[in-house]
């Protein structure tokens, strides 16, 4: 009989630079557990990918069935050719500089990739597009999307999902309620993309690639919200599928 688990799937997923948090440490490879928790209980092999030189993003890619995207901070806007915003949010220097290289090298070799909150970034900008650097002093942007919370994980807007999309197809018709704890947003969805979610002031919450394979990013957080929240089953569910773990 086969061993289940030397068939999952392996998901690489991208860190953020952490410093430690009172100065006195080294620099860390940082993940939230969630990201990794989701993977697990979907029956993915979890692979924490940190910020090494983007040589090595094919070697790497070489070990992965999939690519997880995480979130993170800004994206340097030269890297989408824009000149930065007053209002533009840390960057990350080790993270863009190995994960935008990682990201189109994944794109290149057709794996499937899940991208979160800057993860959507990341994937839109791999892939040719633009963003917006700051919602809140943005006057179109009319929905509050950095959300402020306590006692736990709440939904905070709804989104709307666009007929005929893959996305559309599988978390259906009905406008979703989902957390949102992004300053930014896709502006220009790169060639090859397209909108598959809206929230109600039109700000982009989700893009999917046109094609056959799964390449699918969105704003909110579907691992920061409990187990059993249908939306983040449906969306873990059908990216580990895709990474091709025995149903
Ligand atoms: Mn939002």
């Amino acid at each position: 009989m086969a061993n289940q688990t030397a068939m999952a799937p392996r998901i690489g997923i991208t860190a953020s630079s952490g410093d430690g948090a009172d100065g006195s440490y080294n620099q860390r490879v940082a993940v939230n557990t969630s990201y990794v928790q989701w993977i697990e209980r979907h029956g993915g092999l979890p692979l924490v990918l940190p910020n090494v030189s983007p040589d090595l993003a094919d070697a790497l890619l070489d070990s992965l069935d999939g690519l997880l995207l995480s979130g993170g901070a800004d994206v340097h806007p030269l890297l989408y050719d824009t000149e930065p915003h007053a209002k533009l949010g840390t960057i990350d220097v080790p993270r863009d500089r190995f994960e935008l290289p990682l990201a189109r090298r994944a794109l290149a070799r057709e794996l499937p990739i899940l991208g979160i909150c800057r993860g959507i970034q990341v994937l839109n900008v791999a892939a040719g597009g633009t963003l917006r650097q700051d919602l809140p002093s943005d006057p179109a942007a009319t929905v509050q999307h950095a959300m402020r919370a306590t006692g736990g994980p709440t939904a905070h807007h709804r989104l709307s999902l666009v007929p005929g999309t893959r996305l559309g197809a599988l978390l259906g018709t009905d406008p979703v309620a989902v957390n949102s704890y992004h300053h930014q947003a896709v502006d220009r969805v790169a060639a090859g993309f397209r909108v598959a979610a809206r929230a109600a002031d039109q700000v982009i919450e989700a893009i999917e690639g046109c094609g056959e394979r799964f390449l699918v990013g969105v704003q909110f957080h579907p691992e920061v919200m409990p187990p059993g929240t249908a939306v983040s089953e449906a969306l873990f569910e059908a990216f580990l599928t895709a990474c091709g773990r025995p149903v």
